[in-house]
């Protein structure tokens, strides 16, 4: 096991729900899985008082050398860990920050994992809103001690084993530089290919930050297409190399089919060619996502909702009101049953060429 990797629950911290014994629940009444999936859950809602003040309490959800599910592919080699609660929303109380600081130096000092990841730094989890805090800051959180000044960064990075862009963009010492900073200033770079040694350009990744709208017409057409939609692209990317211009198009979709495919290979064995080919044996292979879902597959609905020009608001892998309201909205137009399901009909109605 070499990675330590870190989700949230994108359950609300103060929630009924958002703790370990629910999550394990829903992992495998609701999923089918064989176990909780997380090794380790962090519980914002249940303090402990211990002689260093409150901590948030830490469970052991499975065996440390059990092999649970939580990054599809990468599950082999990956420990789970997750800090309950919703972080595009809820804020972290120290509480919190000191169990998954004394955690993490726990993991560390027993050699559990060498490599610390967010979920959407894992291969093929890039669009994934998780975890949506800055587990890096996490780590280093000393109760009162003032924060050091940052050193000033440098114009030229070698990468190191275990790097990403964004574990680059959130070192200290690197000025608050944000991931789309170094792919401007490192054009032609490959984020999913960093290689050792390697050396990127940072000096120009700082420009941009000093001056945002410097050169901005040079790069981009004043014309660009949709945000969502580049989202979206950009979203798809680790594995598409899509041209993010915000429009859609017919390789937008063929992305999305393939991701959609491999989703369905990934949950339930599903052996599908992974083509982006909307095909009968894909259609055959369709598993329903209704209101209460949450994950990749709501995911690929709601972005191919859009796509369609049906916004299910937000596109965070939940299937909430928004998702239902534009799924049934999408069914009635189309002449589906507006079951509020987005099942085989509807998926053919949204991928059928
Ligand atoms: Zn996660």
């Amino acid at each position: 096991m070499t990675h330590r990797v870190w989700h949230h629950s994108l359950t609300k911290k103060e929630l009924a729900g958002s703790d370990a014994t629910s999550f394990a629940k829903y992992h495998v009444l609701t999923l089918g899985w064989p176990g909780c999936g997380y090794a380790l859950v962090i519980e914002p809602k249940n303090l402990i008082n211990t002689s260093n003040d409150k901590r948030a309490r830490i469970v052991y959800a499975n065996d440390i050398n059990q092999r649970t599910y939580h990054v599809g592919n990468s599950n082999q080699f990956s420990l789970g860990i997750c800090v309950a609660g919703d972080y595009r929303y809820d804020k972290m109380d120290d509480a919190t920050l000191a169990s998954i600081a004394e955690l993490h130096a726990a993991l560390v000092k027993d050699g559990i994992g060498k490599y610390d990841k967010a979920h959407n730094e894992m291969p093929g989890y890039s669009w994934k809103a998780c975890c949506q805090y800055n587990y890096r800051d996490a780590f280093n959180w000393k109760g009162s001690k003032t924060p050091a000044k940052p050193k000033p960064a440098p114009d030229v990075y070698t990468i190191q084993e275990g790097d990403t862009l964004w574990s680059i963009a959130h070192k200290e010492g690197t000025g608050g530089v944000q991931v789309e900073d170094l792919i401007k200033a490192n054009p032609g770079i490959d984020p999913t290919k960093l290689k050792i040694g390697q050396k990127i350009n940072f000096g120009n990744a700082k420009e941009v930050i000093v001056q945002p709208n410097d050169n901005k017409e040079e790069t981009e057409p004043s014309n660009s297409g949709d945000e969502v939609i580049k989202s979206i692209q950009k979203a798809l990317n680790s594995k598409a190399g899509l041209i993010v211009d915000g429009f859609n198009g017919p390789k937008t979709k063929l992305a999305l089919i393939k991701a959609l495919q491999t989703e369905l290979n990934k949950q339930f064995n599903k052996k599908l060619v992974v083509d982006g080919k909307w095909g009968a044996k894909t259609k055959a292979a369709i598993v329903t996502v209704q209101k209460g879902a949450k994950g990749n597959l709501t995911w690929i609905l709601q972005a191919a909702l859009y796509l369609e020009g049906y916004s299910p608001g937000l596109l965070d892998s939940i299937f909430g009101k928004g998702t239902e309201t534009a799924l049934e909205k999408f069914q009635k137009k189309r002449c589906i049953i507006a079951d509020k399901k987005a099942g085989k009909a509807t998926y053919t109605k949204l991928f059928a060429a």
